[in-house]
């Protein structure tokens, strides 16, 4: 999902911060404040404290993840289930709809098509929203790469778990109607689909609480500290850029290319 280039007042936190924070509270900081830099013409400085102490861990808790479940394989799409909803800023979505299965909700066309929820201080856009058989929603994340990645991590699937339930409510806030789950789609793009999969990740009351106390959380945060570790600072912007002191990994050791939501020019301000 494309990050929310937009400024709310008051701060609001996308899915997309809450799976940064989970990673390093600091790597969300550094984005936001790129992104409010752009948004407002200025320099934007990082809330940050200048000589924070690293942590080892983030200190989001983990999501309750009793309710997943991986299916290896195609998402089967149902005759009468009906895409209501598309981000228009995402322009590599798989096509899984024939022209008479997409009805796309109005409300929610360009350039309305962020979902906010003002009660939790959340906004962000699903890639996609698919309404089932009897009126279910379910908000349905994208990812070219294939179903095993990162897996065994310790980290791997918490962040699409995390994404999966902020969508959840999204899906909630906006169309009145609360999904039972979420799904995590991944394409593989890299292997011509060998390892095409599927998460899905229920949506119940103590997904929900979790939601809002980690929204809380991020938003209490005056620190948001750095958490260097070689798994995370080799796939981060930031440090691709250069802008952060506390990296386990130099710039040039990165690995992999940083997410497709992470801008490429921003005016960074140090602290
Ligand atoms: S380089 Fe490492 S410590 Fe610095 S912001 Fe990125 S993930 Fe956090």
């Amino acid at each position: 999902m494309a990050a929310v280039a937009q400024t709310l007042a008051p701060e609001h936190v996308t899915p997309h911060d809450l799976v940064t924070y989970s990673r390093c509270p600091y790597e969300m900081e550094l984005i936001r404040t790129a992104h409010a830099s752009i948004v407002s013409g200025q320099p934007v400085g990082a809330r940050t404290p200048p000589g924070v102490v690293p942590m080892r861990h983030s200190p989001l808790f983990t999501p309750p993840n009793l309710g997943v479940i991986v299916n290896d394989g195609r998402l089967d799409v149902a005759p009468d289930d009906v895409l209501v909803y598309e981000d228009s800023g995402e322009d590599d979505l798989p096509i899984l709809f024939p022209e008479h299965q997409v009805r796309l909700d109005e409300r929610f066309r360009p350039p309305s098509s962020t979902l906010i929820d003002r009660g939790y201080r959340l906004s962000g856009r699903p890639d996609l929203i698919v309404e089932r058989r009897g009126g279910e929603l379910v908000p349905v994340e994208y990812k070219s790469t294939h179903l095993f990645v990162g897996y065994h991590e310790s980290h791997g699937r918490m962040f699409d778990i995390i994404q999966a339930i902020a969508e959840c409510r999204l899906v909630h806030a906006a169309f009145g109607r609360r999904p039972s789950h979420g799904i995590v789609l991944y394409g593989d793009v890299a292997n011509d689909g060998e390892h095409e999969g599927w998460v899905q990740v229920a949506y119940g009351d103590a997904e929900e609480h979790w939601l809002r106390a980690a929204i809380d959380q991020v938003l209490r945060d005056d620190v948001r500290a750095p958490v260097p570790s070689e798994r995370t600072c080799t796939s981060c912007g930031p440090n691709r850029d250069g802008v952060c002191r506390y990296a386990a990994v130099p710039p040039g050791d990165q690995h992999h290319t940083s997410r497709a939501t992470y801008l490429p020019t921003v005016p960074w301000v140090r602290r």
